[in-house]
C-alpha cells in the first residue's frame, strides 16, 4: 500500500500527515457519529468515546477524534462491537443526569411505534426545551437505546435561570466539554471551565458563580454547540417563544459589519431563536450577543404600521397613496438641490442604489449621504492605493504574525471578527499591539498596550515610521518597486522622534520604539482600525498615516498583512459603493459637482437653504447633537420612512413604516467588501413595505415609473451599473457572499492590491500632525470620548427592545479623575460640554485612563460640539454632582 493512505470500512483513502480519522472519514462522506468533538481546529478531547472505531491490531477500540491517521491502518466504523460500545457509552450518558425524554417510552410495542411516541412527543410540555434537536437523543434513536441499565444520577446542582438569555440545566448536562472548547478555543473569551473532580464535575464560571456574575459576554456559542439540553436560550422555556416547529431561514445579521451568516427561526410569523450558520465564513457558527439575542426589535408590537401625516402638530394615519401624494408634491415643491436626501447604512444594497437612482435622477438632487460615513475618512486609503476598503478579508487575521489594533474596542463592536485576532494570539503565537486609552478588553491579549492622549494618533504613527526608517527596518525593495515618495515621507517622520512623541502623546517613548520593531519584524503585519481613528477630526490623516506604516514594510497585498478600517454598520460599505455619499455614483464613479454631505446637509438647513428632506432607515436625532434637531425644525417639509417611531420619525411631516432585514430580501456588503444575501422570513407588521417598493412608489408618484421585479431585477441592474459588481447575482451568492470587485464571470477580489495596486503605483503621503481643537482646560478639564460597548448599537432603538439586554448607560471615569471631581460609584451627574450637558450614572472603572472619559456612542450625542460627530473621539466636558 502508499505511503498515506489508510482503509476505512474497506475503502482507501488518502490523508495528510496530522489528519485524524475522523477527519478523514468526514471529507470522504463515511458517517462517524460524534458527540463532544466541535471542529477541526478545536482540541479534541475524546470525552464522549461515541466516535469509537475499530483499528485493526489495536487491543481495543479507539475515539476517532484523537487518533491520528496512519499508513496501512485499517479502520471499521460500525462493526458489532463498535456499534455494542456506542451502545454502552450512549446508556451512561443517558444515565449521567435527567434524560427522561426516551425512559417515558418504554411502553412501546415495537420499535417503530417507539419512534412514532417520540415524534409526535415534541409538543409535550413537561420535556426538555432540546426535545426534537439533542443530539444524544437523535444517537439514542439511531442505536435504539429505549433505556439504560444504569441508576440515573442526581445533579447537585440546581438550575441556574437568573442569566439574560441562557438558562444552565446542570441535570442534563453529559460533560462532554463542548461548551468549554467553543468558549476558550472559537470566541476565547475563556468564561468556562471544567470545575470539581468525579461525581461533582461541573462546568463553571469562574468563582462558580453564575453566567451573570462572571466574564461571560452572552455570545451564546456554548448554546449553539451544546448537544443535550443543559444550555438552553431563556426563551425556549416560554411556549410562545419556543422555536420547536420553527422553520429556519438563512440571511445576514443586521447589526455590525462582520456581515455574520445566521439563521432566523421562524414560527406564526415570528422571529423565535436566531443561530449562526456552521461551516459558512465568516463567522462559521458564531454570533456575538447583539446577531444572537438582538432580535426582539422584529416582534415588538411598536413597529409602525401605517403611514402618517402630521396635521395639527399630531401625527394621524393615512393611506399610502394619499402618504406619497403628499411627499411627491412637497418634494417637487423644494424642488432639486433644495432637498437632502440621507440614507442609512443598515438598509440594503439594492434599496441604496433605488434611493440614490431617486435623489439624482428624480429629485434632481445632488444632495445624498448617509450619517458617520467613512468614505471621506478613509479617503487616505484611497489616495495611496485606489481603493479606501478593507484590504484583506477577515480569515487572513489568523495568518498574521503581528497584529496592529488602533482605535477599535474590537471584542465589543465587532464581537466575532475580535475572535479572529484572540485565536490568532492564544493558538497561533501573533504578537498584538494596541493603542487605545481605555483598558478594553483585546488588551488583555497585547504585547504592547499604548494609551494615547486622544487626537494625537498621526503622532505616535508618524513616530513608529521614524523609527522603522531609522533603524532600516522598512521594506526597501518594496518601497523602491511598489511605492512613491518615500523620501518626502523620510523627511516628514524625521521631527517625530520617539522622545516628542512622548511628549505629544503621552506614550512611552520605549513602547513606541518596541511597538516599531514588533511591527516592522513581522512577516504579514496586519493593522486593524476602527472608528476611533476614523470618527474624528484628523480621521482621514490617521488612515493616511497608517497606510504609510503598512506599505513602507511591504504589508499590503500580502496574505495576513493589510490596512483593514474596520465599517461600522451592516452595510456601510454597500452604501459607500451604490453612492450614497455626496460624491461618488454607484461602482464608485467620482461626480463632478457633488453635493451635500450630511453634515453640510444640517447646516444648510439650518441657514434655510436647504427646504426638504427625506431620511430612509436613520435616526439623526436619536444619535446627533441638539444643533442635529434645531436643523431639521427649520426645514419646510421633512418625510421619515423607518421601522419604528424615532426621535427623528417624531418631527417628521410624513412617516412611512418600513421593513426590516428579516422581512425583505437583497444583500448587505460587509466590511471585507462580501457581498452577501438578506433573505426574507416574515411578514412585514400592518401595511409597512421594502425600502425599495416604497421608493419605487414614490417615484411613481412623482411621475418617473421605477419599475422592478424584485431585488433580483435591481441586483441585475446594479450588475450592469457598477463595474466592481459585474457578475453578481442571487443565483451566485446562493451558498457565499462574493467579495468586491467581481469579474463577469462572478468570481471576487478576496485581497487587493495582490500584485499591484489599483493605483498602479502606491502611494506613500507625507501627514502633518495637527493638535485637536478642543483640548482640556479650566473650564472643561476632562477628555471625552466615545465609542460602542457590547450591548449598545447606534442610537439604540433595536437593541432596547430585546429582554434582557442591560440599557442604562453610565459615565466610566477613572478613580484619579473622580477623586477630583468629587464623585463616588453610581452618583448621578451632570456632564457638560460647551455644546450641551446630559445626566449619567457614574462608573469609576479601571478601564479609563486619568483625563479620559467615556460614554456609549448613543448617549453622548448632546456634548458634541461640532454637530456633525466629527470631534466624538476628543471633546472636552466637565464632571459635577448632580
Ligand atoms: Fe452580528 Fe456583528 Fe455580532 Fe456578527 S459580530 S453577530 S455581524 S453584530
Amino acid at each position: 500500500m502508499a505511503e498515506n493512505i489508510i482503509v476505512i470500512d474497506g475503502q482507501e483513502f488518502s490523508f495528510e500527515n496530522g489528519e485524524t480519522i475522523l477527519q478523514v472519514a468526514e471529507r470522504n462522506g463515511i458517517f462517524i457519529p460524534t458527540l463532544c468533538y466541535l471542529k477541526t481546529g478545536a482540541t479534541p478531547t475524546g470525552a464522549c468515546r461515541i466516535c469509537l472505531v475499530e483499528i485493526e491490531g489495536a487491543r481495543s477500540l479507539m475515539a476517532s477524534c484523537t487518533v491520528p491517521a496512519g499508513p496501512n491502518m485499517v479502520v471499521r466504523t460500525d462493526s458489532p462491537p463498535v456499534v455494542r460500545a456506542r451502545r454502552m457509552n450512549l446508556e451512561l450518558l443517558l444515565a449521567s443526569g435527567q434524560h427522561n425524554c426516551l425512559a417515558q417510552d418504554q411502553d412501546a410495542d415495537s420499535w417503530t411505534d417507539f419512534q412514532l411516541k417520540v415524534l409526535k412527543d415534541k409538543e409535550h410540555e413537561e420535556l426538555c426545551p432540546a426535545y426534537g434537536i439533542c443530539r444524544l437523543q437523535d444517537l439514542a434513536i439511531k442505536y435504539r437505546v429505549r433505556t439504560t441499565h444504569f441508576e440515573p444520577s442526581e445533579t447537585p446542582f440546581p438550575l441556574e435561570n437568573i442569566n439574560p438569555f441562557i438558562v444552565r440545566d446542570f441535570s442534563r448536562c453529559v460533560l462532554c466539554g463542548r461548551c468549554v472548547q467553543a468558549c476558550n478555543e472559537v470566541q476565547v473569551n475563556s468564561a468556562i471551565s471544567y470545575g470539581y473532580r468525579g461525581s461533582e464535575s461541573k462546568i463553571v464560571a469562574a468563582g462558580d458563580r453564575s453566567l451573570k456574575e462572571s466574564d461571560c459576554v452572552f455570545c451564546g456559542e456554548c448554546v449553539q454547540v451544546c448537544p443535550v439540553g443543559a444550555l438552553v436560550p431563556v426563551k425556549e422555556f416560554v411556549p410562545e417563544t419556543s422555536s420547536a416547529g420553527a422553520t429556519k431561514i438563512r440571511t445576514t445579521c443586521s447589526y455590525c459589519s462582520v456581515g455574520c451568516q445566521m439563521y432566523l427561526h421562524v414560527k406564526d410569523n415570528k422571529v423565535v431563536n436566531v443561530t449562526g450558520v456552521d461551516d459558512v465564513s465568516p463567522n462559521y457558527g458564531s454570533l456575538c450577543v447583539k446577531g444572537r439575542f438582538g432580535y426582539d426589535f422584529i416582534n415588538s408590537a411598536d413597529r409602525l404600521k401605517i403611514p402618517m401625516i402630521r396635521e395639527n402638530g399630531k401625527h394621524r394615519e393615512a393611506s399610502w397613496d394619499e402618504a406619497l401624494k403628499l411627499v411627491a408634491e412637497k418634494l417637487a415643491k423644494a424642488g432639486g438641490d433644495s432637498v437632502g436626501v440621507v440614507t442609512s447604512a443598515r438598509i440594503t444594497t439594492e434599496d441604496s442604489y433605488l434611493a440614490q437612482k431617486l435623489a439624482r435622477n428624480v429629485i434632481g438632487t445632488k444632495n445624498i449621504d448617509h450619517q458617520l460615513s467613512q468614505s471621506s475618512r478613509v479617503s487616505g486609503l484611497e489616495h495611496a492605493t485606489g481603493s479606501g476598503a478593507m484590504t484583506n478579508p477577515i480569515s487572513d487575521i489568523e495568518k498574521s504574525d503581528v497584529i496592529l489594533i488602533a482605535g477599535s474596542n474590537i471584542t465589543e463592536s465587532h464581537g466575532v471578527l475580535s475572535s479572529y485576532v484572540k485565536r490568532a494570539v492564544t493558538l497561533k503565537g501573533a504578537k498584538l499591539i494596541v493603542i487605545d486609552p481605555r483598558k478594553i478588553t483585546i488588551t488583555r491579549f497585547a504585547s504592547v498596550w499604548m494609551r494615547q492622549t486622544p487626537g494625537t494618533d498621526v503622532a505616535w504613527i508618524n513616530g513608529m515610521i521614524n523609527v522603522i526608517i531609522n533603524e532600516k527596518l522598512y521594506d526597501e525593495s518594496y518601497v523602491n518597486s511598489r511605492t512613491s515618495g518615500f523620501s518626502e515621507l523620510q523627511s516628514s517622520v524625521a521631527q517625530f522622534t520617539p522622545e516628542k512623541v512622548e511628549g505629544i502623546s503621552g506614550i512611552p517613548k520605549d513602547q513606541i520604539i518596541e511597538a516599531a520593531r514588533m511591527y516592522a519584524g513581522g512577516k504579514a503585519a496586519s493593522i486593524i482600525c476602527g472608528m476611533g481613528m476614523t470618527q474624528q477630526e484628523g480621521g482621514a490623516k490617521c488612515v493616511s498615516a497608517l497606510t504609510n506604516l503598512a506599505m513602507i514594510c511591504g504589508n499590503i497585498g500580502i496574505e495576513g498583512g493589510g490596512v483593514n478600517p474596520l465599517r461600522g454598520q451592516n452595510n456601510a460599505q454597500g452604501a459607500c459603493d451604490m453612492g450614497c455619499v455626496p460624491d461618488v455614483l454607484p461602482g464608485n464613479r467620482k461626480v463632478d459637482a457633488p453635493g451635500l454631505s450630511f453634515s453640510h446637509m444640517m447646516g444648510k438647513a439650518r441657514e434655510g437653504a436647504l427646504k426638504a428632506m427625506y431620511i430612509i432607515g436613520d435616526n439623526p436625532v436619536g444619535s446627533g447633537s441638539a444643533q442635529t434637531k434645531a436643523s431639521l425644525e427649520k426645514l419646510d417639509f421633512l418625510v421619515v420612512q423607518d421601522i419604528f417611531m424615532t426621535e427623528t420619525a417624531q418631527m417628521a411631516d410624513v412617516v412611512l413604516p418600513s421593513a426590516s432585514f428579516a422581512e425583505k430580501d437583497g444583500t448587505f456588503v460587509n466590511t471585507e467588501r462580501k457581498v452577501q444575501r438578506v433573505r426574507k422570513a416574515i411578514n412585514s407588521p400592518g401595511s409597512a413595505k421594502e425600502d425599495w417598493r416604497i421608493i419605487c412608489d414614490l417615484s411613481q408618484a412623482m411621475g418617473t415609473a421605477m419599475d422592478y421585479d424584485g431585488p433580483q431585477d435591481i441586483m441585475q441592474e446594479i450588475a450592469e451599473t457598477a463595474s466592481s459588481y459585474a457578475g453578481i447575482n442571487y443565483d451566485r451568492l446562493d451558498t457565499d457572499g462574493i467579495p468586491c470587485p467581481s469579474t463577469a464571470e462572478g468570481s471576487g477580489t478576496p485581497r487587493l492590491h495582490v500584485d499591484k495596486f489599483m493605483c498602479g503605483q502606491g502611494v506613500l503621503q507625507a501627514v502633518d500632525f495637527i493638535p485637536p481643537k478642543n483640548a482640556p482646560d479650566a473650564q472643561y478639564p476632562l477628555y471625552l470620548t466615545t465609542g460602542r460597548d457590547l450591548y449598545q448599537f447606534r442610537t439604540a432603538t433595536r437593541l432596547q427592545e430585546s429582554a434582557g439586554l442591560p440599557s442604562e448607560p453610565s459615565v466610566e471615569i477613572s478613580m484619579e479623575d473622580a477623586v477630583a471631581c468629587k464623585v463616588g460609584d453610581g452618583d448621578t451627574v451632570k456632564i457638560a460640554s460647551s455644546a450641551g450637558e446630559i445626566h449619567m450614572k457614574v462608573l469609576v472603572s479601571e478601564k479609563a485612563m486619568k483625563g479620559t472619559v467615556f460614554i456609549p456612542l448613543p448617549f453622548a450625542a448632546p456634548l458634541d460640539p461640532a454637530a456633525e460627530t466629527l470631534e466624538y473621539k476628543a471633546c472636552t466636558v466637565k464632571i459635577e454632582k448632580a
